[in-house]
Formats: structure tokens, sequence, C-alpha cells
């Protein structure tokens, strides 16, 4: 049905009324007072998003942009990094560490299993000389729906005392607890599609202490993903080219709504619908992805048995109008992906689950009684 299109995948995800609104206006001059104004309420709202002290930037580009530059401030040429690799993000950040000429040290794990902290432990350790300059990790692996435990290893990182820990948290930030000063994180890349509740665009890259320390030695060459501009016109109010004007309306909006709701609500309800969802799916008689216990509170992947996962996400959009991911790469077809990320209400967690259910009957796929997902999935929420 036109225009009825929910997407419930990873990003872009659902934008609210008022948010949308938000952007239908005339841009207005970069360096006004008016845009001094928003520049600085939304970093104030950005640190306490990010529960820290430090500075968070915001630059025009996705995700990977804030990430890109995250690494290309604090790193230095031939630097020795360790990577963590268990799906597609983590595999990008090693090709951008590996584009930059960085000595990279992969830790991998399976896809749908985590990283494991005392695989990182022990390559910290065993570092006597203090080579290691930076561990990268992805906290939520969006692309196999897997949580890795980046408080554990963020505290290993500390324990070695000199390198430093940068984070994707593009789909963990705004959905669980990330408190960067807390858990030591130095550096953490989002960006505006994912748990912002906004349209692709705007990306954020927070900077702690260290960070900045190490940003002195630093010599990769960039330009416009430069931090130091963006540092010294920050402080101004401003910045240092023409920001996306009408994305900062939305991003003042949608930090607005987040801070009414509150941070602990906004975890509350990301984890009420993790659940929510995982035990739909499972009533069904369908196999979630992740292993036990290590799902991403982002994001749920589903391993259907005897059947190409496509051939659901297909029938769910055509007749439910609701919109899966698929998996990627060698999961393509293997796995689909449900996203709870953002601006996701109980309504939407019971439509998806009923609207698999359904698909699965429709095909003759339903081991268990009809009604037997939405079920189990409403009553989670109420336990819950
Ligand atoms: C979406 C996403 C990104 C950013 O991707 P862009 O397409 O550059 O916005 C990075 N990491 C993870 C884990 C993501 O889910």
């Amino acid at each position: 049905m036109q225009d009825k299109l929910t997407l419930m995948i990873p990003g872009p995800t659902p934008v609210p009324e008022s948010v949308l609104n938000s952007l239908g206006k005339h841009p207005i001059g970069h360096r006004s007072g008016e845009f001094q104004t928003i520049i600085k309420k939304t970093t104030e709202q950005l640190k306490w998003l990010h529960q820290t002290n430090g500075d968070v930037l915001t630059i025009t580009g996705s995700g990977t942009a804030a990430m890109e530059a995250g690494i290309i401030n604090t790193l230095k040429k031939g630097d020795k990094v360790i990577c963590g690799d268990n799906g597609k993000f983590g595999e990008r950040w090693v090709k951008v560490a590996k584009a930059y000429g960085l000595d990279v040290q992969v830790i991998k794990a399976e896809w749908g299993s985590p990283l494991d902290p005392n695989k990182f432990k022990a390559m910290l350790e065993e570092d006597t000389m203090k080579s290691i300059r930076a561990v990268i990790i992805t906290h939520s692996e969006t692309s196999t729906g897997v949580i890795n435990d980046l408080s554990t290893i963020s505290h290993h990182v500390r324990n070695h005392g000199d390198a430093l820990t940068i984070a994707d948290c593009v789909t963990s930030l705004g959905a669980c607890n990330v408190p960067m000063d807390q858990w030591g994180i130095d550096v953490i890349a989002s960006g505006s599609q994912k748990g912002y509740m906004m349209p692709p665009g705007l990306s954020f890259v927070a900077m702690g202490k260290r960070a900045w320390e190490a940003n002195k030695t630093s010599d990769l060459p960039k330009f416009y993903l430069d931090l130091k501009p963006y540092l010294k016109t920050v402080q101004n109010n401003s910045s240092p080219f023409t920001p996306a004007v009408n994305l900062y309306f939305a991003l003042e909006t949608s930090l607005n709504m987040m801070q009414a709701e509150g941070l602990d609500s906004i975890f509350k309800r990301h984890s009420r619908h993790q659940k929510a969802t995982q035990a739909g799916i499972q009533a069904m008689g369908l196999e979630l992805f992740a292993e036990n216990g290590c799902g991403s509170p982002a994001i749920t992947a589903v391993k259907p048995q005897d059947i190409d996962a496509e051939k659901i996400r297909k029938l769910v959009k055509d007749d439910f109008d609701i919109l899966l991911a698929g998996g990627q790469d060698h999961l393509k077809g293997k796995v689909f992906r449900i996203g709870h990320l953002g601006f996701v209400n109980d309504r939407d967690v019971i439509t998806a689950v009923a609207a698999i259910e359904g698909t699965l009957n429709k095909l003759g796929l339903l081991k268990f009684p009809m009604g037997s997902g939405v079920s189990a999935t409403l009553s989670s929420l109420k336990e819950n």
C-alpha cells in the first residue's frame, strides 16, 4: 500500500513526524546567531547522550565517516592496532585501518558469536613493549545482531595503559547503556539514521582526553575529516564547513525527544522490544542467529530452517508492508534481520512478529499453533 511501508531494518530507522516536520523549513545561515544557538544546544545534548565530558563533534556524512575520522585523527603511519572482526562492520574497520597503512592484527569470532574479551586481554598483556596503539571494535555488530562486550574489552585496553579504545557504537548508542567516560572509551562513532531517529546524513565522533593527546602526534592524511578544525569551531558554536543545516533542526528535535524520554527509559524500551521479538520468534519455531544471551538490543537476526530467508522477507514486505533486512555476504538467504532500533513501540514489534507468523503459515511452515508467536510476544511485553 502506498506510503504505508514500515522500516524494521537497522537503519535508516523510522523517523517521528515532529522530526520530519523540523526538516521542512528554509535553511538558515550557518554563521547566524540562530544556528549558533542550535549548535550549542545539540553539542550539550550529544554529550548527555554519550555520558561524557569529552567532545562530541558533528560531521556531515554517514557513520563510516565518523569511524574513519576517529581512526585517522588518533593514529600514526604504521601504528599497530588490533581490530575485532565478527561481522560485516568489523571487516570494514579492518579495511579502513589497512587503507591508511596501519599494522593490523585481527581478532576474529564466527559470525553470530561475540568477540572473546580474553583474546584481547592476552594480546594486550603480551605487548610489554607497548607497541599496540589502539583496539578498534564494533559494539553492536549489525550484520549478525550480536552485541560485543565493549565494557570488558575497553577495561583490558585501559590496563594496557597506552592503547586507545576506538568503538563503533552506531547501533548501540541510544539503544543500550554506553557510558563513554565510565567505561574508559576514547573514541565513539555513531550516525543519525540509527538510534537518533533521524534521516541519514549526520555522523558523530566523540573524542576523550586521551584521544586528543594521541591526536597531537597523529600524521595520517586528512582534510575534510581533520577533527582539529571541528573542535576549534565548535568551541565558538560554529563548524568548519557548511553543515547540513536542516538536519541540525531534526537533530535538535530528536535529542529533545530523547531527553524527554530519559536514557534509562530508552534502554529499557529497547531491551523490552528485544526480549519480546526473541520470544515471538522462538515460540513460532524459528531459530535466533546470535549466540544465546549475546543478542543486540537494536536488531534480532533470525535463521529459518529449510527455506530461503529472502522468501519470507519478500512476503512480509508484499503482504504486510513491513521491511525487514536480509543477510549480508554468506548469510544472504540464510538469515533475515528485524530492526527494533530508535523510534519503535510495542505495536511495531507485535505487528512484525504477527507478519512473520502469518507468512510462515502461508508457506505451510508454521510448526506451532497459529498465534503462538504473537502470544509469546504479548506475554513478554507484559512481563518486562
Ligand atoms: C549502519 C552502521 C554503520 C554506518 O554505516 P554508514 O552506512 O556509513 O552510515 C557503522 N557501523 C554499524 C555497526 C552500523 O550498523
